[in-house]
């Protein structure tokens, strides 16, 4: 059995089987059809997946899947939900995956270096974020050197809102702060238990689009979910499949279809959000959200210089706010890290870097813990 990488949260249970539906409905575009070539299979949508079975959406209907033994020793791309898939025809087994547009990505959170691939395909990032205690903009941060590096546009939801009053927090200065994070960056107070602001995040989608929500365990995530599925929600029963050894398990759905005809992906609480890039390209990763800083960098009399004490630095003169600066060289000490660490693993396993399989024989990561 090839552990999924990927356990969701229990979450209510909700509306999603589209049933009957264009793919174009699903998210389907040109990047994926011009992938296709004739005799290729049903294509289909990756709605969850849970140890290595998985539950797609086709034109037809929703079904339930495993992969073909050649993609499991293959080391070709694993489905991760929002994947557009290929299925044998008359045959639910997935034999391939279609190459992704945007991939949400972090460092598999082990001692080994691994790539955990959370979402594909995902068009908008909701970055929610609650105001109470779970407030922190480094958090924000990391998720946006994320969101840089997935292809999805980041948007930051800051949810709770109502307890703005209760916490003696000014919440237009807190939005204009969590602006400043990021000015391209929309930002928008919402708060799910009283439906306040709840109108704005439909507006950042259009039918047949996806987006996820992604941030800490009580944020409000699946509060959000459900308001936004509001009378359209359905009670449906999670569904029951058999694993390898033939037992009952229970997937969680995770991506639904939303009213206005969007889709929302729920990804569960990550306690553990390491960045993750490829190998030898991490030098542009943090430019997105930190692009100010990396410009004076390019200021220092050093080259190498680390920004924090030598002589001639352009990025200490500047009055940079010193909990982003640290957030920053946190981040980046982590990418250079991560890229020392892929080089001697590359140079360690020779050309067939991309080939599945480790020291205990698995192909796939072990199962990770979230929360
Ligand atoms: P998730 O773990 O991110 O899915 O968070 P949940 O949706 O389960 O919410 C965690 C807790 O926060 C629950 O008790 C919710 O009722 C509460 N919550 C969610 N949204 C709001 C909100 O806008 N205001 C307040 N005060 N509480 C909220
Ligand atoms: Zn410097």
């Amino acid at each position: 059995m090839t552990p999924d990488p990927f356990t969701p949260d229990p979450i209510e249970p909700a509306q999603t089987d589209p049933g009957q539906t264009s793919l174009e409905a699903i998210g389907w575009s040109i990047f994926f059809q011009s992938q296709l070539t004739s005799a290729d299979g049903v294509p289909g949508r990756v709605a969850s997946a849970n140890h290595g079975r998985f539950l797609i959406w086709t034109a037809t209907g929703e079904l339930e899947a495993g992969v073909t033994g050649q993609l499991r020793k293959s080391g070709a791309l694993w489905p991760a939900v929002g994947d557009w898939v290929l299925l044998r025809p008359g045959d639910p087994v997935i034999h391939r995956v279609l190459a992704r547009k945007t991939k949400l990505a972090r460092k598999q959170p082990e001692r080994e270096i691994r790539e955990q691939v959370l979402a594909a395909n995902i068009d908008v990032l909701f970055i929610v974020s609650g105001l109470d205690r779970d407030y922190n903009p480094r958090r924000i941060e990391r998720y946006l050197v994320m969101a840089a590096e997935s292809g999805a546009r980041p948007v930051v939801l800051l949810n709770k809102s109502d307890l703005a009053a209760e916490l003696s927090l000014d919440l237009g200065a807190v939005v204009a702060s969590t602006q400043l994070l990021s000015p391209a960056v929309t930002v928008i107070p919402i708060s799910a238990l009283s439906d306040h602001g709840l109108d704005a995040i439909p507006a950042q989608l259009a039918p047949g689009q996806t987006a996820a929500l992604i941030g800490s365990s009580g944020v409000g995530k699946s509060t959000i979910l459900n308001r936004l599925l509001g009378a359209d929600r359905q009670s449906t029963t999670p569904v029951r499949e058999s694993d390898s050894r033939g037992r009952h398990t229970t997937t969680t759905r995770q991506l639904f279809v939303m009213p206005g005809g969007w889709l929302l992906m729920d990804l569960p609480g990550l306690r553990e959000i390491q960045l993750w890039a490829e190998a030898n390209q991490s030098s542009g990763r943090l430019e997105t959200t930190f692009d100010d800083i990396q410009q004076l960098a390019q200021k220092c009399r050093f080259r190498d210089c680390t920004h924090t004490s030598e002589p001639g630095c352009a990025v200490t003169a500047a009055s940079i706010e010193p909990a982003r600066l640290a957030n920053y060289l946190k981040m980046q000490r982590e990418l250079a890290q991560l890229d020392r660490k892929t080089d001697t693993k590359s140079a360690r396993e020779g050309p067939s870097r991309s080939k599945p399989g480790n020291k205990t024989g698995r192909p796939y990561p072990k199962r990770d813990r979230l929360e």
